[in-house]
């Protein structure tokens, strides 16, 4: 698409924005992907339409305002970028472009409070542990709230599951009598280790019993996802910078468990892009991957014993799974491993289910109506139990089945993986 950005404008991410708006050339290939276009119906709330509208905010034709409630509704699940065959990078336009905008936009005092409060609890696991237990609390009081308010304490579990903990080294279990097959250091992650830290116990477990050595860098932090996504590049920075600090030189590979953390990460040379910390970042994020892509490399896995139990599971692909990481058949593969399980196609597999990040909480009509739209089509495939690959989406789809009053379970592929390898 021709246009007259001046990159040097717009700061360090100038080159990325600009470049990615002028590979696009309006074919539309991606609308049918979008699951905002699909909801919406609207041009400009298409890929195509917002990157037109982002384009003339950076020539300085549109103001921002007129532009950001077409940006804001976009769930940055990049479905966009697959579809489109002239490989328009839309993540190096989105964030960056949140990023500057949040330099000039005016927020109520209300979405202001709402904005600190998820930026200062959700990425600090004991902060947001205390939260959610007062929010749980306050929940008595709901109808006393903002509607937005509201929004937030419904998405809060009714109960936390019991704090733990790692130690900072697993060692494989010896399954040949020869060394481990690799050694990784392991992100921990965020919320999804107050939500549900049976999954980082499962991910190490699978590990070693796969003759994998797994550190646990205790000096980590947050992967800076949450921030990055949502135009914070100065907390997003912070946190890049302690991990790469935290993070151990002497591993084979850096390894996530959460889709939204992998992908985070995998943007840390755009996050610190112009900063003394460019090239650092360019390093890291190649030694990432996600937990599935690891055991994909390192050879034949320990089959797994045979319970003699059939089940059907329904896969959901998390958008920063697939669509950011391109990892699509490898969860698929390690459950098929499991002797007796089917692993169910789902309908429009590549649509977001509606949790991306903070979306639930910012715009919770459109993630409603996905969550919806999503479980309706994850049980139409009669699972025994539903798949995926991050805590995001976990809880979305646990809210939504709970609304349609489905008790079928939602786990994590690595909680599914150990619970079969320890069947007997
Ligand atoms: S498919 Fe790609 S090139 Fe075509 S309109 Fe969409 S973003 Fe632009
Ligand atoms: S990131 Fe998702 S919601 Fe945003 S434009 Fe792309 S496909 Fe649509």
């Amino acid at each position: 698409m021709l246009h007259s950005i001046e990159p040097k404008e717009h700061g360090p991410h100038g080159q990325e924005m600009a470049k990615a708006v002028s590979t696009c050339v309006h074919c539309g290939f991606c609308l049918a992907a979008c699951p905002t276009y699909q909801q919406l119906g609207q041009e400009v709330d298409s890929p195509r339409g917002r990157i037109v509208l982002m384009k003339e905010v950076l020539e300085g034709s549109m103001t921002v305002e007129d532009a950001l409630p077409h940006v804001d509704a976009c769930l940055g699940c990049l479905a966009c970028e697959p579809a489109c065959p002239s490989g328009v990078p839309y993540r190096d336009l989105i964030s960056p472009f949140r990023a500057q905008a949040e330099q000039v936009r005016k927020r109520s005092l209300l979405n202001r409070f709402q904005r600190l409060l998820t930026q200062q609890t959700l990425p600090y696991p004991q902060r947001f542990r205390l939260a959610a237990k007062t929010g749980r609390l306050a929940k008595a009081f709901a109808g006393l709230l903002p509607a937005s308010l509201r929004v937030m304490l419904d998405l809060l579990p009714d109960r936390l599951p019991q704090q733990q903990s790692w130690k900072a080294f697993y060692p494989a279990k010896d399954q040949t009598g020869e060394s481990a097959r690799a050694k990784v250091a392991l992100l921990t992650g965020c919320a999804q280790s107050v939500l549900d830290p049976d999954i980082n116990t499962a991910t190490i477990q699978v590990l070693n019993l796969c003759g994998v050595d797994v550190v646990i860098p205790q000096q980590q932090g947050c992967c800076g996802a949450l921030s990055w996504h949502v135009g914070n590049l100065k907390q997003a920075q912070i946190f890049a910078r302690q991990n790469l600090d935290a993070f151990p030189s002497d591993v084979d590979a850096i390894v996530t468990n959460a889709a939204g953390c992998g992908s985070g990460m995998d943007e840390y040379p755009l996050i610190l892009k112009g900063t003394a910390d460019e090239e650092r970042a360019k390093t890291f994020s190649e030694r990432v991957c996600d937990v599935s892509v690891l055991l994909s490399r390192i050879g034949e896995l320990p089959p797994v014993p045979d319970s003699g139990r059939k089940q059907t599971i329904a896969y959901h692909d998390a958008c920063h799974l697939a669509n950011a990481q391109g990892v699509r058949s490898q969860p698929r593969s390690l459950l098929s491993m499991i002797p007796g399980a089917t692993v169910a196609e789902v309908a429009d597999a590549h649509l977001c289910c509606g949790s991306a990040g903070t979306y639930n909480v910012d715009q919770p009509e459109i993630a409603h109506q996905l969550g919806e739209d999503k479980t309706k089509k994850l049980l139409a495939a009669n699972p025994d139990v539903i798949a995926t690959g991050n805590i995001g989406c976990m809880n979305q789809l646990k809210n939504h089945l709970k609304n349609q009053s489905s008790n079928v379970p939602v786990l994590h592929t690595m909680q599914i993986l150990r619970d079969a390898y320890l069947a007997n």
